[in-house]
């Protein structure tokens, strides 16, 4: 099996890579596991001090829980694998707190956390709309968990594709006649078709059947594009490392378990 990095944009947290000789089951096992298995932060639970705002607390604690929270997985454990069997403490468990006077939108930059490394991924995330004279105040916890337990503790999205053979003729006449049915994102500044701008993003599934003479594809089914894209609280190189550690480990906990029954 053989894999090679295509593309990485760091400022919007994407990646894609190829792997050469490996099945669908493999890929699947990789995804799945991106998916299910990466710790990542998040709210878990909230205490409300005060709240007059329109909105009552369990909608703003959802709100607060698919906020996505830059993680340090050095410094932190997953809550129910934490010496303090997922009671929560400073190991697993990090507290953030926000108190707001109306008229203001709060949004995520006005969390206070106790942690600089553990802090909402993205600013102007809205909460809540405060009017004059309301107020908010609440102090949430925030703890390391995985995806298969909820989607809040998801990392991102992870898909692939068989790679696709794509075969090119920039006809002139043919562009004049299809152009309107194309994603428009597949043509370079001069008009002419161009192979890169179909697989990042992928719009290859987009480009196929429309005029062969144009874009013929096929596709390799032994090799596979596999994209990952981050929500931010991981990068995409720290996500695909940490799947394929799980996996391991999983792995290797089976092995031990298949040696024990004899
Ligand atoms: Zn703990």
């Amino acid at each position: 099996m053989e894999a090679k990095l295509l593309h990485e944009d760091k400022k919007k947290q994407t990646l894609l890579f190829e792997v050469k000789d490996a099945s669908p089951a493999y890929m699947n096992a990789i995804r799945r596991s991106i998916i299910d298995n990466v710790p990542v932060m998040a709210i878990d639970e909230v205490e409300f001090r005060k709240n007059s705002s329109i909105l009552y607390d369990e909608v703003v604690a959802h709100r607060l829980g698919l906020i996505p929270l830059t993680t340090d997985l050095k410094s932190y454990f997953v809550s129910k694998d934490c010496k303090c069997d997922g009671a929560g403490c400073a190991r697993c468990t990090l507290k953030l707190t926000l108190s707001m006077k109306g008229p203001k939108m709060v949004t995520s930059e006005d969390f206070k956390t106790a942690d600089p490394k553990i802090k909402p991924a993205f600013d102007k995330i809205p909460i809540v709309k405060l009017l004059k004279g309301q107020d908010i105040e609440f102090e949430a916890t925030a703890k390391l968990g995985v995806g298969k337990d909820h989607a809040k503790w998801v990392p991102g999205l992870a898909w692939y594709t068989y790679k696709p053979k794509l075969t090119i003729n920039n006809n002139a006449k043919k562009i004049e006649e299809f152009k309107d049915k194309y994603p428009p994102q597949i043509f370079d500044k001069s008009g002419k078709i161009d192979k890169n701008l179909m697989l990042f993003p992928n719009l290859v599934g987009a480009c196929e059947g429309i005029c062969d003479e144009l874009i013929k594809v096929e596709w390799d089914e032994s090799s596979y594009l596999f994209y990952v894209e981050s929500w931010g609280q991981l990068s995409c190189k720290e996500i695909v490392k940490t799947a394929i550690e799980q996996f391991d480990s999983k792995i290797a906990q089976f092995e031990e378990l298949v040696k024990k029954l004899k």
